[in-house]
């Protein structure tokens, strides 16, 4: 789970799904109110997490299934991926560039 770079407190799943930090990769801490970013490496990661999204979008579209399915298994990883990001986000009160 992340912690606040700030005040140290660790912010729970359910505070990282729920902030504006996995759209706009910056949120204020649910407990001291400073500002924080994603670290670096986490939005590294982030493009692996949309990889991982869209590789097994790509394998299921070789198979000729129907739109529902296609659209109800994208929805059931972008699901999982987002419920699994708080567990590897990292905090940092500085914006740090991406290289
Ligand atoms: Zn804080």
């Amino acid at each position: 789970m992340p912690v606040c770079d700030h005040c140290k407190k660790k912010w729970t799943w359910k505070e990282t799904v729920f902030s504006k930090l996995m759209l706009s990769s910056s949120a204020p801490c649910p407990y001291c109110g400073e500002k924080q970013y994603a670290s670096a490496k986490t939005r590294k990661r982030g493009g692996i997490m949309v990889l991982s999204v869209i590789i097994p979008m790509f394998i299921v579209s070789l198979f000729d299934f129907s739109m529902l399915f296609y659209i109800l298994f994208g929805l059931i990883v972008f699901f999982i991926v987002m419920g699994l990001s708080p567990f590897y986000y990292e905090l940092s009160s500085k914006e740090e560039s991406l290289w």
